[in-house]
Parts: structure tokens; sequence; C-alpha cells
């Protein structure tokens, strides 16, 4: 199959062919504002089941319906909880997905066998039109190959389904970055299954009530599986082995320094990824800044974008530094850590040593 890019060069650019494809049950990837999406008609289960082939995705896994109008969830919904109007009025269109009971009009390939669908309202003029000009929901995962980091620009869904699908949308590159924070509604209190660039404060401050953040999102130290079944599968990841390494900022480019060293000395290529602010202090063979510590935006921006650009390098070992950034801190840190495969060297240096560095913990 040839994949054909139409360039978005405008709101008037003609998406026809695109909005005809999703129509007949064919795959489309189009722009988020979070990330590439990879869409098809959401209610016709010949349409999803394409999906989970050309990205390679276990059939499990659900898919986020994508939707340009609250009346479409309405539609789709066996019970659009109180909840649902609120944080819809507050976030939408936005980068938050909820989780709400499915009818009959759903199949089950869109949802992974669950009674549950996840819906969203993306704040993309692309993304959009496709949906109304279709004329269909559209149920849309992010638009790379399983288990690769999300793409952020169409290049990088180039990269992974060439010849696979028919046609990219290529709107540039995303806005923020990150997939969409995930809150399940189906159960008493509001819970995060996924963070993004919504943060619990922002959901808590919209409801006026409690907003919990799924115990099983605690990785490698969690007991509990995580609740949203794409959470527990290995992803985002890059080809190298990646190590994230957290503690105070001068201990920490110490301690990456070191390890590069013994990696070189044992003939292995390294690359860091680092705030820009301490990125002249390494010596690994690839450095590279994913932004300034204050502007966490434009790291939840980049980060996908670098790590795929070390694939392309061949490192085999990447060291990152930590980012618990205030706002989408948490976001950052699950992807980062969950792209690491959770390998975390938390560095703690004796006391007295860290009186002598009164820097701050990165
Ligand atoms: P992606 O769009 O590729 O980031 O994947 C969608 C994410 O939403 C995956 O992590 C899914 O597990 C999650 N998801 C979709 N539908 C549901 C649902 N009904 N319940 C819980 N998680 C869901
Ligand atoms: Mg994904």
């Amino acid at each position: 199959m040839h994949t054909k890019i139409i360039k978005i060069e405008s709101e008037t650019t003609d998406i026809g062919e695109a909005a005809d494809l999703i129509r007949a049950g064919e795959l489309v990837a189009f722009p988020t504002e979070t990330v590439y999406g990879l869409g098809a008609d959401a209610l016709k289960a010949d349409a999803a089941r394409k999906i989970y082939a050309a990205k390679g995705r276990p059939s499990d896994n659900p898919l986020i319906v994508h939707i340009a109008d609250f009346s479409q969830l309405e539609y789709i919904a066996a019970k659009v909880p109180k909840e649902a109007k609120i944080l819809a009025d507050a976030f939408w269109p936005g980068p938050m997905t909820l989780i709400v009971p499915k009818n009959g009009r759903v199949p089950y390939e869109t949802t992974g066998g669950m009674d549950t669908v996840a819906v969203r309202m993306p704040n993309h003029p692309v993304a959009l039109r496709l949906i109304r000009e279709s004329g269909c929901l559209i149920a849309a995962p992010s638009a790379n190959r399983s288990g690769k980091p999300s793409p952020t620009e169409a290049g990088h869904v180039f990269c992974d389904l060439d010849g696979r699908i028919p046609l990219i949308l290529d709107g540039g590159a995303v806005g923020i970055g990150l997939e969409s924070t995930i809150v399940d509604l189906t159960e008493e209190t509001p819970m995060i299954l996924r963070p993004g660039y919504i943060n619990k404060a922002m959901l808590e401050e919209a409801l006026h009530t409690e907003v919990k953040l799924d115990p099983g999102l605690a990785g490698a130290d969690s007991v509990e599986r995580p609740k949203a079944p794409g959470m527990k599968y290995k992803h985002y990841a890059p080809d190298a082995d990646l190590i994230v390494v957290e503690g105070k900022s001068a201990d920490v480019v110490e301690t990456i320094n070191a390890l590069v060293l013994e990696m070189k000395e044992a003939g292995k290529k390294t690359g860091v990824i680092a705030a820009s602010e301490t990125r002249e202090r390494y010596r690994a063979d690839h450095v590279v800044s994913i932004g300034a510590r204050e502007d966490e935006d434009a790291i939840a921006r980049h980060l996908y974008k670098l790590l795929r650009e070390f694939d392309a390098l061949r490192v085999d070992v990447i060291y990152s530094e930590s980012f618990q950034t205030p706002r989408i801190g948490q976001a950052i840190m699950n992807r980062l850590v969950k792209a690491a495969g959770h390998q975390v060297i938390k560095v703690e240096k004796p006391p007295e040593r860290q009186n002598e560095r009164n820097d701050e913990t990165v």
C-alpha cells in the first residue's frame, strides 16, 4: 500500500479524501494537540480492527473515541456521569479523555472488549474538521507502531506506518507532545488512569471534589495492575537501554558521567538527555537538551522526538536526568520511566556532601 501525505497549509486545505477514507472504513493518521492519532470509524468493528493490525497493537488495549460535540458522547454512553459535563465544560476541546459506560452502538473491537469507552474532544482544527466532515466518531490511538514513542510529527508516523496506512494528514509538529490525561468516571470517585497535561489539581478544582490517582501507576513499586490496559505494556521505548537518574543536580551529573565513562570503556556508545542548564557538563557521545528546566511545556513537547532521534544515532545506552516539574512533571516522568522500563537510579549522597552543594533536586 502506498502511503500518501497531505500537507495542511491552512484551514481551507481540502481534507475531503481523508473524510472519504474514514467513511469507507479505512485508516487516516491525523494531528491532534497531544500526539498524532491513527483514526478509523469508531462504530465499525472492521475499521477498528484495522487499527490494531496496522499498529501491531494487542487487541485488549482499547482505543480512544474522538468527538467534536458533547452530544456525541451522549450518543455512545450508556450513562453520562454528572462529572462528564463539568469536566467537558472545563477542558474540552482539550487533552483530557473521559471513561464512561458504553452502549450497544460501540463495538467491542473499539473498546478492547470492555464495557466502558474512552472519549475525547481534541483541541486541533484538523482533527475536529476530520470528525465533522466524515460525519463519524473517530477511534484513534497514537499513530506509532506499538511500543514505540508516540509520534509528535507527521514524519514519525511515516517512519512507523509507511506502507501500512493509505493517508497521513501532516499538520506540523503537535503543541503538547504527551498523550491526554485519562479520567475514569465509572466509579464512585473520579480516578486518573494516565497522567497528562490536565493534572490532578486542575481536575479537582473543576469538580470541587477529590480525584484519585490509579495506584497501579506506581509502576515497578506497585503491587496493583494499572486500570488502563495500555499502561501495562512496555511503551514509548527507544531501541537503546534507557536509565533515569534522580537526585541533586550536581550528584546526577557526577553519577551519569561516571556511568558514561564505564560504558565507553566497555566500548558502548552513550547518550544523555539533559536540561539546557546542565547540558554542557556531560561527556557522553551524544548529549541532547530537552529544554530549560522552567519550561516544562518544552520538556513535554521534546521528549518523544528525542527518544526517536536516539534510535537514529544508534547509541547503546541513554542516561536521562529526571524532570519532576510542578505542573506536568507527573506526566513527563510517567512516560520517561515507562520508556526506561522502570530503570531508575536514585542518587543519595551522604548528608555532609549534600550540605556542600546547596543545589536543587532534579
Ligand atoms: P493511546 O491513544 O495509544 O494512548 O491509547 C489509549 C489509552 O487509553 C490506552 O492506555 C488504553 O488502555 C486507555 N483506554 C482506552 N479505553 C479505555 C477504557 N475503556 N478503560 C480504561 N482505559 C482505556
Ligand atoms: Mg499509544
